[in-house]
């Protein structure tokens, strides 16, 4: 059992007496001891076993062992949200004094967990340009513990070569730690290329559907046992429910991201010949600026598109307004199309200069594309793109 598609269908937690072929969901808080001798075991990490469900779950488990095989990963953990996992992560592995690399343009709220909570703790940062890593070296400081990018990155889709950056953080024995949210193990293995712990916002693809929120981290044993340690202890856990509705997702994630990249390549070809389109990015068009590295690294180009329209912000929101099918709201990777606008909506906080820097043009519109009719979609985007 070596396909990624029958890993994630086949990997089940042990059955239980009833012999349930799917694998039953296990809302307890905790666990009952046979008696004193093995409650004294448990504890005393003797022996295996669940104790309470801040620790360990069979549902859980389930997922954590699932997300470890597909990334192809020594250890997992599982965390409440995609932002839990990046905080515990960093929680775990950095201590006062510590530097971390990071690529400017990654999600938000990492931004923020960056800029305004490790410095609480005396952990500084320093940003680095995905599209100049001759000047990464530079960057590097003695108390540099951590590098940490996206790949591809929100919303702008710039990719960064794994394989340069993994020689990289080897050569310079930094921990490479990549948020593989927008790819998912099905495009893309960064652990193949060298990294140390991958993360994801299991709300994303890894459901796939909208449904629950969810964090995974994968990796190395050494770290994931320092991760265990500070999670157990700081609690942020994943719900048994959700652990059961994401494994269960997990079993139709090659499928689902085959056909999102389906979708999402043929419409940027077509809103590549739009009129009303100034520019177009996908990993997987020619047009995109790191195709070739794109190509090396990822087996699709992912279900999310950008594109430019002509006439800046107020052309960007008009184009939202005029949507009829497409949805607007703040997730992606759903089965439904979503459309965002980030110049007016999650970017608009920074000032022009700031977006610019991120890549963030006012007529910029991100397309998480889903899995309707690629007709259905491309139909409705072309009538809000009409300007008359
Ligand atoms: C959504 C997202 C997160 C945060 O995940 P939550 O589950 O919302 O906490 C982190 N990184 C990326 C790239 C994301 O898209």
């Amino acid at each position: 059992m070596k396909n990624f598609e029958t890993i994630a269908i086949r990997t089940q937690t042990e059955r239980s007496q009833f012999n349930e072929h799917a694998t039953p969901l296990h809302l307890t808080s905790s666990f009952v001891f046979d008696d004193a001798e093995q409650m004294r075991a448990l504890f005393s990490d003797e022996i295996e076993g669940n104790i309470y469900s801040r620790f360990s779950n069979p549902n859980t488990t389930e997922l954590i062992d699932k997300i470890r095989r597909l990334e192809g990963a020594e250890a997992g953990w599982a965390t409440a949200t995609g932002m839990a996992a990046v905080f515990t992560s960093f929680g775990a592995l950095l201590k006062q004094g510590d530097h971390v690399l990071a690529c400017r343009s990654i999600f938000g709220s990492s931004h923020t967990i960056l800029t305004k909570i490790l410095p609480k703790w005396g952990i500084d940062f320093t940003y680095v340009d995905i599209h100049e890593t001759e000047k990464w070296q530079d960057a590097v400081r003695e108390n540099t513990k951590l590098v940490f990018v996206e790949t591809p990155t929100n919303p702008g889709v710039d990719i960064i070569d794994l394989e340069w950056l993994g020689q990289f953080s080897q050569a310079h024995q930094l921990l490479l730690v990549v948020d593989n949210c927008f790819a998912t193990p099905y495009l893309q293995q960064p652990i193949r290329f060298g990294a140390d712990l991958v993360i994801h916002s299991a709300t994303k693809y890894l459901d796939g559907q909208g449904r629950v929120l969810g964090g995974l981290i994968a990796g190395k044993q050494r770290l994931i046992d320092e991760i265990q340690a500070f999670a157990r202890h700081s609690g942020p856990a994943l719900s048994p429910f959700n652990a059961w509705v994401i494994s269960k997702s997990l079993e139709t994630l090659a499928v689902r991201m085959d056909r999102h990249c389906d979708n999402a390549l043929r419409l940027a070809q077509w809103l590549e010949k739009h009129p009303e389109v100034e520019l177009v990015k996908y990993p997987f068009l020619p047009s995109h600026p790191k195709y070739e590295v794109a190509k090396k690294q990822m087996k699709a180009g992912g279900g999310i598109v950008t594109f430019v329209v002509k006439g800046g912000v107020e052309q960007g929101k008009r184009f939202l307004d005029r949507l009829q099918m497409l949805s607007l709201t703040a997730n992606l990777g759903d089965t439904r199309s979503i459309a965002t606008h980030p110049a007016s909506t999650t970017h608009s906080k920074l000032s022009e200069e700031e977006r610019l820097e991120a890549g963030i043009l006012p007529g910029l519109i991100r397309i998480s594309v889903g899995l309707e009719h690629v007709e259905d979609i491309i139909q409705d985007i072309d009538h809000a793109l009409k300007t008359t």
